[in-house]
């Protein structure tokens, strides 16, 4: 395990580009259960695309939101933890470019993080899906709480929907330029992702070497250089001490 750390520091130090990609499992430790954990993950006992898919919003929008506003409202208050923040002292220090991320709790940013690419995006605005407008995301959760559900654009009483990328909503801007930043990379670092949801499970394939940093197995260990199955929060420990951050 040393040897993984030591390893770790002497390729991330001699790539040129390197990327790191996150998921759920960089915020457990934050306090935000993932969805596939054995045990604890949320999917485990729900259906994803029965209760945060884009039909689920149009057909039962009220549903939706019982289900949805309390658990992404309860993400707004959480702080990043050790991991998070290795990650911003790294692009500080010209050590990675930048993050690229499946998580919508926005921890990165909060954490000093500069290039961050949000995939699925992210909980600090919504619209109205009939025209348009945009709104913070408290506008959401302030009707949400007064009991208006679902909540309301207040020029043309269209429904209102969070700027986040549901299951089988298109992906977004961010992804394409997660896409463009990956050109030329020579090492992505995975880190607390199952890569089962698709497009992002492929963005392995685009960089030359691969560190991945994950509980469980994931379906591309076998291609990566490391792997590293424990907690996020005790590698970056461990790896900024190896390469004397701070
Ligand atoms: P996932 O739940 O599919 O996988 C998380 C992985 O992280 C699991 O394999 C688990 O073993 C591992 N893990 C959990 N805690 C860990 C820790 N402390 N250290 C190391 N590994 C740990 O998550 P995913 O791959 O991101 O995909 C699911 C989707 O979930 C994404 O689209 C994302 O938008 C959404 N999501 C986001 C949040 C968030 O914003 N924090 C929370 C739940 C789900
Ligand atoms: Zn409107």
């Amino acid at each position: 395990e040393k040897d993984i750390i030591k390893e770790s520091a002497e390729i991330i130090k001699k790539s040129r580009h390197t990327l790191v990609l996150t998921g759920a499992g960089i915020s457990t430790e934050s306090g935000i259960p993932d969805y596939r954990s054995k045990g604890t993950g949320l999917w485990e006992k729900y259906d994803p695309i029965q209760k945060a898919s884009l039909s689920a919003l149009m057909h039962n929008p009220k549903e939706f939101y019982e289900f949805n506003l309390p658990r992404w409202s309860s993400y707004i208050d959480a702080k990043p933890n050790i991991a998070h923040k290795v990650l911003a002292l790294m692009e500080e220090q010209g050590l990675i470019y930048g993050v690229i991320t499946q998580n919508i709790d926005g921890l990165h940013i909060k954490a000093g993080s500069k290039k961050v690419w949000e995939v699925h995006g992210h909980l600090r605005t919504c619209h109205c899906m009939e025209c348009g407008r945009s709104y913070p995301f408290t506008e959401l959760k302030e009707q949400y709480e007064k009991g208006v559900n679902p909540p309301r654009c207040r020029k043309c009483s269209g429904m209102l929907r969070p700027d986040v990328v549901l299951f089988e909503d298109p992906m977004g801007k961010d992804y394409y330029r997660a896409l463009e930043a990956l050109r030329g990379c020579d090492l992505l670092i995975v880190v607390g992702s199952s890569l089962q949801v698709y497009p992002v499970a492929d963005m392995p394939g685009y960089a030359e070497k691969l560190i991945i940093i994950n509980r469980e197995p994931t379906p591309w260990d076998k291609k990566a250089t490391l792997v590293f199955h424990s907690s996020a929060g005790e590698y970056f420990a461990k790896l900024a001490r190896e390469l004397n951050l701070e």
